[in-house]
Order: structure tokens, then C-alpha cells, then sequence
């Protein structure tokens, strides 16, 4: 699932639409040009009468290993930084547009550009969407742009870049301020209740989003089309038969135009969901490990993570709101006057509902990683049994490592993985192997080998 660090690299998506979107996110250094091969098997993880999980697990974790392991973990570290530098980056802004009064002048221009409440709401929004975007421009070039290319993963012209950036900036203008601009009517016609309603109606366009995200929003983007390998799609279609899933077509999209990295997701909901798998994955990994991801994607289909998700989303947005109107009642009441708000429910108020959100997702950082992260362990455990390819599983846990930090620290992973680590993974992979050795050498016997010793995470 999504909103992450490793999906910051593209448009900062509102993180509730980034979680109905799930993907198994992994990343490369090239392309590869020859045909993918079988998983290779490090020594020490192949089948034996001797397998061993923590072994096994440490086989495959030190192929990457020196400087390439540096190179990840040191990326993936400096999302963290991220994470707190982006939270600072929206208080100082909304505290400058708060500060210069320059909130309060934009609401009393958005008033007389028109009588219509619900289109000076949306005046109000654009004028709040480009001011924040101009403010914090450097720093989105800088995560979007300058590291990525610094970290080698980017496809991307700076010119490409920055038009994606403006697709995406006129998405927030147009369907961010319609929501935006129903969010408001409600706040003030409902002075009492609106964080009941004001998060019914906040989940319905998470909703809306999530159905119509795979069928008119990512196409402005990428590229979609009917997966062209028909040997790999009659794989992939029989898994899908195989458990219960009614797919007649598996999507391929060419995310190689912004980045090198692997991965495939599930997103729509009620008829637009879909499985995709990137042209990178498709280049770069066996055949195995196409497998093992998309019998990933289909245990979040098959379990409802989507749903699930929406249901996580909307606990947090009732939260959410309940403690937004607190914290909006505490600071209009001690700052109002010195910003110009003439109340709580003053259009020039919403930067200070921003600066409590944003206080608040951050401290929620955590705890939305770790649903994210449970539901992601339980998709890798139904596609190792799905589609029985543990090396490959590994293959692309190591895929994943040249941009993941592989093996964190327990409190690390809580903390900032919304997947779990390369170690996690690639155990519970081998943790499989050890009960199905038979699978890979007829010679050696199923379930009854006594070496799965308890992993060390
Ligand atoms: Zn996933």
C-alpha cells in the first residue's frame, strides 16, 4: 500500500487516497536487456536436507551487500528526514500565510470576486493551493527531482518532471476544490456537528477517488494496456481462477517513462479495480517472480484491503476532525484577532486547520505504517501460498532493497516501513521453503522437515 517513502518521489497525494492504492513497491538500477531467467538461488538457500531458515534468509540478504547496501539504506534514511522536514515545511507556510494576514486577504478577495459561497470556497482553495505550492517548490524539486536523479532511480527530464507536476496541481485545483469547497459549505452551515458530516462526506471522496483513480487519473500519467505476454498472462489468469478471482485481463503500464523502479499494484473499487503490473517488473524478473508479485496483488484483492482500508480511513478521519475542531476552537480563540479570522469557522482559518492535520498525520505516521505494513505481510504470505515461489518472493524482496533499507531495526520498522523489511520478507519466504522442500527437489520431503527455527524477527 501506498504513501510512503518510497512513493514520495511522485505528486504528494493526499495519504488517505495514496493507502486505497496498494502496490508492492520495488526498484532497479537499469533495465535489463536479456531475457528473464530463474531466480539465482544464492549457496545456502537452495533446497536441501539441511535448509535452514536464518540461513537461508542471510544467503539471499547478502547479495546485496557493501556499497550497494549503503546506497539504499542511505536513501531510505533520508525519507525519514523527509518526513519531518515536510511537516516543517507546511507549518511554515501556513504560519507565514497566517503571520502576513495574507490568509485573511485571500479569503476578502475570493469575496468579492463573487457572491456564490460554494465558488468563493473554491477561489479561496486556489489561491491557498498556489501560494503553498510556490512555498514549498524548492523542496519539492529536491524530493521529486534532485534526489531522485541523485540516487540514480529517475527516468525523468527536469522538463517532464515539472509538466507531471502541473497535471497533477490542476487535479487538486479542480477535483481537491470541488471537495474542498462541499467540505467548507458543510463546516458552515454545520457549525456543531460538521466533523460527523464533514468525514462522512470526506470518506465518500476517498471513495470516488479510489473508483475513478485507475480509470480517468492515472491515465494522465502513464500508459495502460492489456498485458501483451500471453504466456505470463495465462499464468497469472490461472492463479487468478485458481482463487476466486474473476479477471479476464491483467493491465501493463509503462512506468518506465518517470522511474526504474519494479512494482504492481491493486487499485479501483466496484468494477474499476484492477491488477497492473510495470514494464520494469516485467523486464527486469523471472518469471517466478512475477509469480510471487502478483500472487502479492491478488491476496489484497482476495482479502479486501481496499476496503479495509477505506474502513482505517474513515476511523481516522472521525479523529481526526473531532480533534481538529478542538484544536481550531484553542488557537482562533488565542490568534484570531492578531491573524484576522473572524471565527473558527472562517474560510481565513483553514491554514490553521492545515497546521493541525498536518501535526496530526505526522504523529499518525506510525500507526498508519503499521496497518499498512500488516496488510502487506498478510499479502506476502497468501502469495507465497498462491503462487509457491519462494526464491522468487527473495528475488524481488532484493529488488526492493536497492531502494528499501533491507534489514532495520524492530523499533526502525514499526516506525517508518509501511511494507515489511527485506529481512521480514525474505524469512517468511524461506520459512515456506523449509515446509515445501519437496516442491524443488522430488528427493526431499514436505512438512516434515524439523529446521524452520524461529526467525529472528
Ligand atoms: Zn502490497
Amino acid at each position: 500500500m501506498n504513501s510512503t517513502l518510497a512513493r514520495r518521489t511522485r505528486t504528494k497525494r493526499i495519504w488517505m487516497v495514496s493507502l486505497l492504492i496498494c502496490g508492492l513497491a520495488l526498484c532497479g538500477t537499469a533495465l535489463a536487456s536479456a531475457a528473464p531467467v530463474a531466480p539465482a538461488i544464492p549457496v545456502g538457500a537452495e533446497a536441501s536436507s539441511h535448509f535452514d531458515v536464518a540461513t537461508a534468509t542471510d544467503a539471499w540478504l547478502s547479495k546485496v551487500s557493501g556499497p550497494a547496501r549503503k546506497h539504499s539504506d542511505s536513501y531510505f534514511e533520508g525519507g525519514y528526514w523527509l518526513i519531518l522536514l515536510d511537516f516543517l515545511a507546511t507549518v511554515a507556510a501556513m504560519l507565514l500565510l497566517l503571520e502576513t494576514k495574507a490568509s485573511a486577504w485571500m479569503r476578502n478577495f475570493a469575496e468579492r470576486i463573487t457572491r456564490l459561497k460554494f465558488f468563493e470556497y473554491w477561489i479561496y482553495f486556489i489561491e491557498l493551493v498556489l501560494a503553498a505550492s510556490i512555498l514549498t517548490f524548492p523542496l519539492t524539486v529536491y524530493e521529486g527531482w534532485v534526489r531522485e536523479h541523485t540516487y540514480g532511480l529517475s527516468n525523468q527530464t527536469f522538463g517532464a518532471w515539472l509538466s507531471e507536476q502541473l497535471i497533477a496541481l490542476g487535479l487538486t485545483l479542480v477535483l481537491g476544490g470541488l471537495a474542498f469547497s462541499v467540505l467548507i459549505a458543510i463546516v458552515q452551515k454545520l457549525p456543531r456537528t460538521w466533523p460527523v458530516w464533514g468525514a462522512i462526506i470526506a470518506l465518500l471522496f476517498v471513495t470516488i477517488g479510489a473508483v475513478i483513480g485507475p480509470v480517468f487519473i492515472a491515465p494522465l500519467f502513464n500508459r495502460y494496456k492489456p498485458l501483451e505476454n500471453q504466456v505470463i498472462k495465462n499464468q497469472i489468469l490461472s492463479m487468478a481462477r485458481a482463487n476466486g478471482i474473476p479477471a479476464h485481463d491483467v493491465y501493463e503500464v509503462d512506468a518506465s517513462r518517470q522511474s526504474k523502479r519494479v512494482s504492481a499494484n491493486v487499485s479501483g473499487l466496484f468494477g474499476t479495480d484492477r491488477i497492473t503490473l510495470n514494464d520494469n517488473l516485467l523486464a527486469r524478473c523471472s518469471p517466478e517472480a512475477i509469480m510471487a508479485v502478483m500472487g502479492h496483488e491478488m491476496g489484497h484483492y482476495v482479502m479486501h484491503h481496499i476496503y479495509n482500508g477505506l474502513m482505517f480511513a474513515a476511523i481516522v478521519i472521525v479523529v481526526m476532525f473531532s480533534m481538529l475542531r478542538w484544536g481550531l476552537d484553542k488557537l482562533v480563540d488565542r490568534f484570531g484577532g492578531r491573524w484576522r479570522l473572524h471565527n473558527t469557522t472562517d474560510l481565513a482559518a483553514v491554514p490553521v486547520a492545515i497546521l493541525i492535520l498536518a501535526a496530526l498525520g505526522f504523529l499518525l505516521t506510525p500507526i498508519q505504517n503499521s496497518f499498512a505494513r500488516a496488510q502487506e505481510y498478510e499479502a506476502d504470505i497468501f502469495g507465497l501460498n498462491a503462487s509457491r515461489q519462494p526464491d522468487g518472493e527473495a528475488e524481488v524482496d532484493l529488488l526492493l532493497g536497492e531502494y528499501w533499507k533491507l534489514d532495520p531495526g524492530p523499533l526502525e520498522e514499526v516506525l517508518f516501513f509501511d511494507h515489511p523489511s527485506g529481512r521480514t520478507r525474505i524469512t517468511a519466504a524461506m520459512r515456506w521453503k523449509a515446509e515445501n522442500l519437496c516442491l524443488f527437489d522430488p528427493a526431499l520431503p514436505c512438512g516434515s522437515v524439523s529446521v524452520a527455527k524461529p526467525s529472528p524477527k
